[in-house]
């Protein structure tokens, strides 16, 4: 990049996209479920070892596709975080349920597990989790407490691909998992995303969900002689040409995740004198947790002004941004959901959080110069209270 700014995200491509596009263009293989979605299915097949692995043309349409699997009717009430992406709650709200605002632990921002239980009343149907940052939630407490209360488990890992919790892929543990592929993630397709299916129950009517609600999964397998409508579905797949572009990230998965890392952990150290005066908290990783530096982020001291640090970091090119506005502070938040006990973690985490730019390849000289400028504007807001 010649220009100075240094911008966020930059969408890494592998440089196969275009000839496994030109592939299927040639193939005049255009609609869904043609073999580059074949191959992508596989691939997350074995990579996240689910029973079943379904291209979408989103997380969301993943998501809204668990909530349609788990016959969310209205009334239901589902646990999750309230510093979360707007779809977590969307895909379930859609089916007139309730979510459930419980918050967030100290050290990962990920659900407290150790809320989940207290919230749980006759009217729960599910937990949704979300691994920020690629981290994992504490997955077995929560398995735990849903197989107690026979409620379902829906992973939003749409940050998780390539994690791990205790060696398993995120996305693979809970009943249902949805991954993302779009341009802001890891791996993309511009687009997209995956559901999938871990709990066997589920495999048949998630086909037939992705189909518009028909058997036609079944149909071209030639296990049915016509396909019909079964049940309430919608169209959750993507064309051949996303799926095309996909695969040649796929196949990439592993090397685009280890320079995301080698970043991270550049940044890691060079900040580690920040915190080491008080100045700002790095990101912590659970020992049991593999994450796929999805996400810088660091903590600055509450009594540092973020607005300001960011307005500077701009000033001088550098693209640093905040995150997400806790649901339950949101205008459909407070319309759709309920808050259980206090969201203190949420609100306060949520507001000093500052995301860095990274993305694979990202130079080093930019870093340095990302941790240079955070380094300046810190200290100048720290003088001048
Ligand atoms: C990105 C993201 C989504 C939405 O993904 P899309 O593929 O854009 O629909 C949902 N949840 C979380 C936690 C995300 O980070």
């Amino acid at each position: 990049m010649k220009d100075k700014r240094i911008p966020f995200n930059w969408p890494h491509m592998t440089g196969k996209e275009l000839y496994y596009i030109a592939e299927s263009h040639f193939n005049g293989r255009l609609a869904g479920d043609g073999p580059f979605t074949k191959r992508c299915h596989e691939w997350l097949e074995t990579q996240v070892e689910c029973n079943k692995a379904l291209l979408t043309h989103s997380c969301t349409a993943a998501l809204e596709m668990a909530a349609l699997l788990l016959d969310i009717s209205p009334g239901d009430e589902v646990i999750m975080p309230s510093y979360t992406f707007v779809s977590t709650a969307n895909a379930f709200v859609l089916r007139g349920g309730v979510p459930v605002f419980v918050d967030i632990r100290e050290d990962t921002l990920n659900i407290d597990e150790r809320l989940i239980e207290a919230a749980i009343t006759s009217r729960t149907r599910a937990i949704a989790v979300v691994h920020y940052a690629g981290v994992a939630c504490d997955m077995d407490a929560i398995m735990e407490i849903a197989r107690r209360h026979k409620i379902r488990v829906v992973e939003d890992a749409a940050q998780g691909v390539m994690a791990t919790y205790k060696g398993r892929p995120l996305g693979s543990i809970g009943d249902l998992g949805a991954y993302s592929f779009h341009e802001t993630k890891n791996v993309i397709s511009g687009e997209g995303g995956a559901l999938l299916v871990n709990n066997a129950d589920f495999v048949q009517r998630a086909e037939i969900i992705r189909e518009k609600g028909t058997d036609r999964s079944s149909f071209f397998r030639g296990q049915v002689d016509k396909y019909t409508w079964q049940e309430v579905g919608s169209s959750f797949l993507p064309g051949e040409i996303i799926a095309a572009f996909l695969w040649a990230q796929l196949e990439d998965a592993k090397a685009i995740t280890t320079r995301r890392l080698d970043s991270w952990n550049w940044y890691h150290s060079a900040l580690a004198p920040l915190e080491a005066v008080g100045a700002l908290r790095r990101p912590i990783v659970p020992h049991d947790c593999e994450h796929n530096a999805h996400m810088y982020y660091v903590l600055l001291a509450a009594k540092i002004d973020r607005q300001a640090v960011l307005d500077e970091l701009r000033t001088h090119d550098v693209d640093a941004v905040f995150h997400y506005i806790p649901l339950h502070s949101s205008p459909a938040g407070k319309r759709y959901g309920r808050v259980h006990g206090n969201l203190n973690q949420t609100d306060e985490l949520s507001a000093r959080l500052i995301r860095l730019p990274l993305w694979a390849g990202l130079p080093q000289e930019q870093q340095e110069r990302v941790v240079s400028l955070l380094s300046g504007a810190i200290e100048r807001r720290t003088n001048s209270i």
